[in-house]
């Protein structure tokens, strides 16, 4: 039978993402959050120079450097790219992990709430999705390119041998809220709740049905050919996070006082609207699709 061992609950992997980095010190000064009797559990805190700078990362995001092949190649050699490697050899290797779960943990800027992300597909994750929102309805659950294999995945959470992001927002870079903490403490406790439940073979009846969003693409910015942004998010769809968007609703407006409005044929809903740490790319939101995540 399946058994999930050894834990490693991650914090800071981007420095000015607080919420992560605050709730792994409480854990580690009130151990009793995280001690469950059917495993180990550890915590990280994966990028503090980033933290000490008060920037998401100092070369390069460290949550894009976690491909096997990059981990593998030495002249990926920056400063996250050496944490990589690093965290590689603590909780991997990758594809071989000494860590059977790898809970990741982060803030948006978005009006996301509490987000669990699974970045791979298969019973143990439906399972923990089902039960996580049946614990915790406000709960969202994103399946994010699930159809990738973990070895192609640049997320630091496809390190261990099953791995999740706990997404949590909104919240400004290099801010602490209360709410925020809160949601991403109770999703995190819910989490090693259900290990505890899977190890024992004690997993309650959970729902047949939990409902879920599917990335689908990301969206740009309007911009000129020199770069310039064109327009910005337009008020409809701010911190509409999971909100539909249907053919013809407006998604940009224009400084020249135009509308952008969306012309795909089928219902999005979007995510990380706007989020603050995308401004290098002139990402303005992710697209998703709802599906329904099903248990036997
Ligand atoms: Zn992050």
């Amino acid at each position: 039978m399946d058994q999930i061992k050894q834990v490693a609950i991650v914090g800071g992997v981007h420095g000015n993402e607080f919420s992560g980095i605050y709730l792994i010190r409480h854990y580690q000064q009130q151990p009793q959050w995280i001690t469950r009797s059917s495993f180990q559990c550890q915590t990280i805190w994966a990028n503090p120079e980033a933290h000490h700078a008060n920037k998401r990362y100092l070369h390069s995001d460290l949550n894009r450097q976690f491909k096997t092949a990059d981990l593998a190649n030495p002249n990926l050699s920056n400063y996250e790219q050496s944490r990589a490697k690093v965290l590689n050899q603590q909780l991997g290797p990758k594809g071989n992990a000494k860590t059977d779960l790898l809970i990741d943990l982060h803030n948006t800027t978005s009006n996301m709430g509490a987000c669990l992300i699974l970045t791979q597909a298969g019973p143990f994750y439906n399972q923990l999705a089902a039960y996580v929102k049946m614990q915790m309805p406000e709960a969202i659950i994103s399946r994010d390119e699930d159809h990738i294999a973990a070895q192609d995945h640049a997320l630091m959470c496809t390190l261990g041998r099953y791995g999740v992001l706990v997404e949590v927002g909104p919240q400004p870079q290099s801010v602490l809220r209360h709410d925020v903490m809160d949601l991403m403490h109770r999703m995190t406790q819910h989490i090693l709740d259900f290990v505890q439940l899977y190890n024992t073979n004690t997993v309650p009846n959970l729902p047949k049905q939990t409902e879920a969003f599917r990335y689908l693409t990301s969206i740009k910015l309007p911009v000129n050919e020199q770069g310039e942004r064109l327009g910005m998010v337009h008020k409809n769809v701010q911190d509409k996070d999971y909100h539909p968007i249907h053919r013809g609703d407006p998604l940009f407006s224009l400084f020249d006082g135009g509308v952008i409005y969306y012309e795909g044929e089928n219902t999005v809903y979007p995510t990380f609207i706007n989020e603050a740490a995308y401004y290098d790319n002139n990402l303005a939101m992710s697209l998703n699709e709802k599906v329904i995540i099903e248990l036997p």
